[in-house]
């Protein structure tokens, strides 16, 4: 029985980890609850899952939330919890680096959905797995396939190859992207996900962050990660080793899987919710270069990342920023590679790279693209 701490537990991610949870009664038992406003979807969680410490906003004013047994708990102290075998962070954005690190410093397991942890500080990150023994478990489906294909392999690769659907205006002439609405942008051709990361999949920004995450999670070279475009979201991603074998990772676009593959690693047991590939009905699995024209935040972000330091905790931020802005009508969807430029070009990273400057960065990044507002 495994004692799992789920951070985001009302967000897509969350909700999906806690159906794997469901179908799977004997593997697993929550230990902990963390999420943002949705209270009643909390609620809930809580009623069926009967975790014994629970983490919302504001818990002073939820009176009433809780059963008996059931105590409020920061993040910190959930995630540090001796009692905790695997913290699953499924929130988004900052707010994940903290516990993330407490975790990883406590020697814990952490399956990690939070994607701009590691794009923010994915240098530090992995140094703190290493020096305290903390492991680090991709949930992302594209990382979690290369994680998936290197099993049983030593490192003779050749190159990472990432699949990208190409997002919601994969097929939209370049021209009228400057028109298009942010209900169109959460049109995703074939996931399901959250509303930041669904822009950053029709803008690929979120396939350069995938390409930091490979970095610094598999100690990659960047020249050996390629992205190629992949409608069908089938192929999760592929290596390809010395002797020229590639190993791919299929599945139906699903998360579950990479989900319950990070909660039972190395296991794997059937579950009734993951849902099979049909390969009874004609399909085909195209693959088609990148045209970066068409996805300026790509090579911006992949530049910046490259930079490393403080940099990738300012791209990251500038884009939470503007993917916001995007959505609340303030900026055009082609002003998101604006804004994050504007932003990056401004900053003077300091000498040294710590989790302070890198939360500097962060807050820099954030208040920087709020003014990028206007200025074109
Ligand atoms: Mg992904």
């Amino acid at each position: 029985m495994k004692r799992l701490v789920i951070l985001g537990s009302t967000g897509s991610i969350g909700r999906q980890t806690l159906d794997v949870v469901r179908h799977l009664p004997n593997e697993f038992q929550v230990l902990g609850l963390a999420a943002g406003r949705n209270l009643s979807l909390l609620r809930e969680q809580i009623s069926e899952f009967r975790p014994s410490m629970v983490c919302c906003a504001e818990p002073a004013e939820q009176d009433g939330l809780l059963p008996r047994g059931v105590r409020f708990a920061s993040l910190e102290e959930m995630v540090q919890d001796p009692r905790a075998d695997l913290v699953v962070v499924a929130n988004t954005g900052r707010i994940g680096l903290l516990p993330v690190l407490k975790a990883l410093e406590q020697g814990k397991a952490v399956a990690l959905a939070n994607k701009e942890v590691i794009v923010m500080a994915g240098e530090l990150v992995t140094k703190v797995a290493r020096q305290h023994g903390g492991t680090i478990l991709p949930i992302d489906s594209e990382p979690s396939a290369i994680w998936q294909c290197l099993q049983g392999e030593d490192r003779s690769i050749s190159r990472v190859i990432l699949t990208a659907s190409g997002g919601a205006f994969r097929d939209r002439p370049i021209e009228e992207l400057d028109k298009v609405t942010p209900e169109e942008a959460l049109k995703h051709p074939t996931w399901k996900m959250g509303n930041k990361i669904t822009v950053d999949s029709a803008s690929l920004m979120n396939k350069a962050f995938e390409v930091i995450e490979v970095h610094w999670l598999f100690d990659i070279p960047w020249e050996k990660i390629e992205v190629v475009i992949h409608h069908q979201s089938v192929v999760h991603s592929m290596v390809e080793f010395a002797d020229g074998s590639v190993k791919a990772q299929l599945s139906p676009p699903d998360m579950r899987l990479p989900i319950q593959y990070a909660l039972l690693y190395p296991r794997r047991l059937p579950n009734e919710c993951i849902p099979r590939l049909n390969t009874s009905v004609g399909s085909a699995l195209t693959f088609q270069p990148l045209d970066t024209r068409r996805y300026p935040c790509f090579s911006l972000a992949l530049e910046v990342g490259k930079r490393g330091g403080t940099y990738p905790a300012v791209l990251s931020a500038a884009d939470e920023v503007a993917v916001e802005l995007f959505l609340n009508r303030k900026i055009k969807f082609t002003d998101i590679p604006k804004v994050v430029e504007w932003v990056v070009e401004q900053y003077v990273p300091p000498a040294e790279t710590t989790l302070e400057t890198i939360l500097a960065g962060d807050a820099w990044g954030r208040q920087r693209a709020l003014e990028a507002v206007g200025v074109w």
